[in-house]
């Protein structure tokens, strides 16, 4: 018997005893406390040692949330395994993103030994590796000249910052802060003075910020400055301010004064970048431009950006590309697993502009939402997905066809009648088509987005939601709306054989998404290797590069020929 010291936040004491009995099933002896509020689980952290904590979703007077915040607090790297009862709960991907280790249903107990197996043993490398790390990591992430954290770290920094900033709503300022003319003072002074100098700069912006705000050296004359938890984003004038001002005093160096002035470009979250990179890359931008306007300063504003569609006036062209048919779609197969079929395929616009060559719908679907563009271009877009689909019907083909709907155009409220009228001038029946919402789309205005949905519904088109599990809505919160499938959003799916956390939402989602009686489909699937786990874990679909890129409607076809799965739904005829 391996002796086990657990921590057991839970509120049934008949619960408790069923977790206690399975593990000693599993051949553990555990020696447990139970307990049901932050009180008494704050008391038994810090007067005992813990190997793992259990903790039911949600209990009258505490949750798994409350639970997990308060043991980070403790420092204490213990094993958080989510023990819940109700599929309700389902709020199991926000939970794993917030650091629980596992989640496991009451219904599916027989999977607790092994899941704690597993983090015990993880928790022990964990701990081993620990130390190792502190060493590397200094090394790894330190910029030997300052002591600050360089470039690489730097990097790290800003998107743990963008995910917390996302997930809590605050916005997030980098700033990069470059030396007007520090080379000359290398030239001149030689490069230890200049090493020196560098290194008192960083010192003086690190005394100038909050310690929660980060000061890193990313090379050369260049600093980078982080501001990851601001109350508004007004306040990056204030600190933009103090670092100019910690900066005008001149340095002396071997007894030689030397004065700095400096660059500095601004990038901030929400707004301007939803990742690390862009987010550098868009302050890099800025700063330019303010070394440009010989400026203390510049904001990152997408027109400063010369690859940006603003910048090209794209959408003054957008709408006569649209009437012009400079619009064209690539269709994505989707794969169902349990049968081997293809039955639906993803209608993905692009522009083929006559200048700028292809350009994909990031860069045109946004800003088209923002002036009144999205709306004929959804219906471009249904018009030539339902061509295509009647047309493979024709050929004997019947597949779904699946049409990304935006934001916006979910909440038009003209858009129940476009979408009839397109079905009645295709002659398309409306089971042919099917929708993707992001969840997003649906938190924005809910009360009328359900009227909508409800309506689609009604007129027989299925709903997917896309990109799930990249905002924060709940599956229990779909429950309400007329939803058929979701999609497990691709940054999760992608790569879930090298990161656990991801590997556990999707198995999550899909456990969850079944019990809520929904199919469940994954995105992003680029691998044999992604495509036989998710059949392991019984997901419903998958869609990604492994099984084809999007095509345009010809290859497409071509691709029908050649794939080495069955085309069409398993009732059509071939
Ligand atoms: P989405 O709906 O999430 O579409 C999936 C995107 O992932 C597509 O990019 C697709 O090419 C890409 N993708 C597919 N398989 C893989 C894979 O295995 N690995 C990776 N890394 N990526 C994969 P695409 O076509 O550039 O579309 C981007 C986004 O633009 C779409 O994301 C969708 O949100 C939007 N969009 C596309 N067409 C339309 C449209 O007609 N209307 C609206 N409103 N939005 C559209
Ligand atoms: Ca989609
Ligand atoms: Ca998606």
């Amino acid at each position: 018997m391996k002796q086990l010291r657990a921590l057991i936040v839970e509120d049934s004491d008949d619960d408790t005893a069923l977790l206690l009995r399975e593990l000693r099933r599993g051949g553990y002896d555990p020696m447990h406390a139970q307990v049901e509020t932050a009180e008494t689980m704050s008391m038994e952290l810090s007067t005992r040692n813990w190997d793992i904590v259990f903790s039911d979703f949600s209990m009258p007077n505490f949750n798994a949330f409350a639970a997990l915040e308060l043991l980070r607090g403790t420092q204490q790297d213990l094993p958080f395994i989510i023990v819940s009862g109700t599929i309700g709960e389902d709020r199991a991907v926000t939970a794993m993103k917030a650091g629980a280790h596992d989640y496991i249903l009451k219904g599916s107990l027989k999977r607790l030994v092994p899941a704690v197996d597993r983090e015990l043993r993880e928790a022990r490398m964990r701990q081993q590796r620990r130390q190792a790390d502190e060493t590397i990591h200094r090394l790894a992430y330190t910029d030997p000249v300052t002591g600050l954290p360089n470039r690489t770290r730097f990097r790290e920094l800003v998107q743990e910052a963008i995910t917390v900033g996302q997930g809590e709503q605050f916005p997030v300022a980098l700033l990069l802060l470059d030396l007007d003319h520090f080379k000359e003072v290398n030239d001149t002074l030689g490069h230890d003075r200049g090493d020196t100098l560098l290194m008192q700069v960083g010192m003086r912006l690190r005394s100038a910020v909050f310690a929660s705000d980060v000061i890193a050296r990313l090379g050369g004359d260049e600093f980078g400055i982080l501001l990851p938890r601001l109350a508004t984003t007004g306040d990056v004038g204030h600190v933009i301010k103090k670092l100019h001002d910690c900066l005008e005093a001149p340095f002396m160096i071997d007894g030689i004064p030397i004065s700095v002035e400096t660059s500095i470009g601004v990038a901030v979250m929400p707004g301007h970048a939803g990742n690390a990179d862009t987010m550098l890359q868009h302050a890099d931008i800025a700063m330019y431009r303010a070394k440009q306007m010989v400026s203390d300063y510049a904001i990152y504003t997408p027109e400063s950006n010369p690859h940006s569609p603003e910048r090209l006036g794209l959408m003054a062209e957008l709408r006569n590309a649209i009437e012009q048919n400079q619009l064209l779609l690539h269709f994505q197969p989707k794969l169902e697993l349990k049968t081997g079929r293809i039955a639906s395929t993803e209608a993905l616009v692009r522009w083929q502009h006559p200048r700028l060559g292809l350009i994909p719908p990031d860069k045109f679907i946004l800003p088209a939402e923002h002036t009144g563009l999205i709306g004929p271009l959804t219906r471009w877009v249904l018009i030539d997905a339902l061509k295509y689909n009647t047309s493979l019907l024709r050929d004997g083909l019947q597949l779904l066809v699946t049409v990304n709907l935006s934001a916006r155009s979910l909440h038009d409220p003209h858009l129940l009648d476009m979408i009839a009228n397109v079905l009645d001038a295709a002659g398309a029946n409306p089971a042919q088509l099917m929708l993707e919402v992001t969840e997003s789309a649906i938190v924005l205005d809910p009360k009328r987005a359900k009227e909508n949905l409800m309506a689609l519904n009604r007129m027989g088109i299925g709903l997917s939601i896309d990109d799930f599990g990249t905002g924060y809505t709940s599956l229990s919160s779909l429950k309400h709306l007329p939803v058929n499938e979701i999609k497990i959003d691709k940054s999760f799916v992608t790569n879930m054989l090298a990161d656990k956390k991801d590997a556990m939402i999707v198995r999550t989602v899909i456990e969850l998404g079944h019990n809520f009686g929904l199919t469940v489909v994954a995105e992003g699937v680029e691998t044999q290797e992604v495509l036989d786990a998710l059949a392991a874990l019984n997901c419903d679909k998958v869609q990604g590069y492994f099984i084809s890129k999007p095509l345009a409607y010809d290859s497409l076809k071509s691709w029908f020929l050649t794939s080495p799965w069955k085309i069409g739904a398993a009732d059509a005829v071939r």
